[in-house]
């Protein structure tokens, strides 16, 4: 007996450059994993049945970098130089912040995931358990790394987090992993990235960490340190456990080979970097040097928007006019950033990302009957290039529906809206001279 079937939507599978299509398949799920996938699988032996004629079926999109609860300070602050998006505006606000504020931003975050096809998310944050509780609740995976800065009272931060890590790491029925989440090498110097390091070895998680975002870092860290920020967290034994490095978008050429040797996942996050004018991660080049790519929102305050789709949408162009070749980054390929390998950087490969027999049952169901979604000559190029978030009307994870026919049904959405609404006055108060970290590079 199955708990439930998924009736006849076509079917996306990413093998290689082309996004290949199975039309009209159904999907059978047992135990939170899809059991089968056929032609035709008798609807008598299902308990529930959705009705996705017409539909297409993806594997649930995956996030693998994001601040959710940023969906705070969507808009707040545009049009500035990195060093004040940090020190005039986002690192002043988040003085401001209450476990409670987390909570009730991650839910407004999380709710535009689900709407949008994301099924997991690599957070990295504050309060992270107000946002584990968020994620519990709005049942998606998440991957939650507690930001921490080095510098007074590191230590005590770190420690924080690693309880932090040891109450939450498998809750959820195993939808929560927790890591440790140091910022970043211009924020935490060498012997603290050392510590956090043998503290991941010793909990056995990994480390999720900002690095190399624009090239003014790796010129501070080659004069600072004389090693660029890959090499500095290299050397400083992060890479001895799994790694997510965001955005990485300036490698020196020795650092590609270290971050491939060392298995580290890249979260490329094109709009973030590309809005605040910080230059993009050479993911073609990434790619064929062997390292696992996949893609982030980033935080809603500089991305303004927690859409995979259209993040993949971004890095393809970006990667085809930047390298002058419309051949790089091919529908099936792209696509697959957004999924395969997004769970490759989460360290879940073959468990979610594609859809097949075993796999867990995270999966969004598209609607195809908008204008801009016609013809169907290519359905995979429809998604690249031309779907909305809007076109997502029901979204799975672990066979549990979170959306249906657009409702979302673990999140109310308008007393999360009313929450926030009710912050934004003490929110958005700015005092300088109380941000909770300086931007130096
Ligand atoms: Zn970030």
């Amino acid at each position: 007996m199955y708990d439930l079937l998924i009736r006849k939507p076509a079917l996306l599978q990413l093998d290689g450059p082309n996004a290949q299509v199975l039309s009209a398949h159904d999907i059978a799920i047992a135990d939170e994993r899809i059991a089968a996938i056929a032609p035709a699988i008798d609807l008598g032996l299902a308990r529930e049945v959705i009705d996705a004629q017409g539909m297409l079926a993806i594997p649930g999109l995956i996030n693998t970098h994001a601040h959710t609860a940023m969906a705070l300070f969507r808009g707040i602050v545009e049009d500035v130089s990195p060093a004040d998006w940090f020190n005039q505006y986002i690192w002043p606000m988040e003085a401001n912040l209450t476990a409670e504020d987390v909570y009730w931003g991650a839910l407004l975050g999380l709710a535009e995931m689900i709407e949008s096809g994301i099924t997991a998310v690599a957070d990295h944050y504050f309060a992270m358990d107000a946002i584990a509780r968020a994620v519990e609740q709005a049942g998606v995976r998440g991957n939650l790394a507690w930001t921490v800065f080095g510098g007074m009272e590191a230590t005590e931060a770190l420690q924080r987090t690693v309880t932090f890590v040891e109450r939450w790491n498998g809750a959820a029925g195993g939808r929560i992993t927790s890591w440790l989440g140091p910022h970043s090498p211009y924020t935490c110097t060498p012997d603290f990235l050392a510590l956090v390091a043998q503290q991941a070895q010793a909990l056995n998680v990994g480390i999720h960490i900002h690095v190399a975002e624009e090239p003014d870092q790796v010129r501070a860290a080659v004069a600072q340190y004389g090693r660029t920020p890959v090499q500095l967290l290299q050397e400083s034994g992060l890479f001895m456990v799994p790694a997510i490095a965001a955005h990485a978008a300036h490698p020196e050429p020795g650092d590609l080979e270290l971050l491939r040797a060392n298995g580290v996942g890249v979260a490329c996050c094109p709009k973030t970097s590309m809005k605040l004018g910080m230059g993009v991660a050479p993911v073609v080049q990434m790619r064929r040097a062997g390292i696992a790519v996949g893609l982030g929102t980033d935080g809603a305050a500089s991305n303004n928007s927690c859409d995979i789709l259209e993040t993949a949408r971004l890095i393809a162009l970006l990667q085809k006019h930047t390298l002058r070749d419309p051949q790089v980054l091919p529908v099936g390929e792209a696509l697959s950033l957004a999924t395969r390998e997004g769970a490759r950087v989460l360290g879940m490969a073959d468990v979610v990302g594609v859809l097949e027999p075993g796999t867990c049952a995270d999966i969004a169901l598209l609607r195809l009957d908008s204008t801009r979604l016609f013809p169907q000559h290519n359905l995979g190029a429809n998604l690249l290039y031309s779907v909305h978030a809007g076109d997502v009307d029901t979204v799975l994870v672990a066979g549990r529906p979170l959306m249906r026919a657009r409702q979302l049904l673990t999140i109310d959405k308008s007393q999360v809206m009313r929450e926030v609404a009710t912050r934004m006055a003490r929110l958005i108060e700015r005092h300088p001279e109380r941000r909770i970290q300086t931007y130096t590079v």
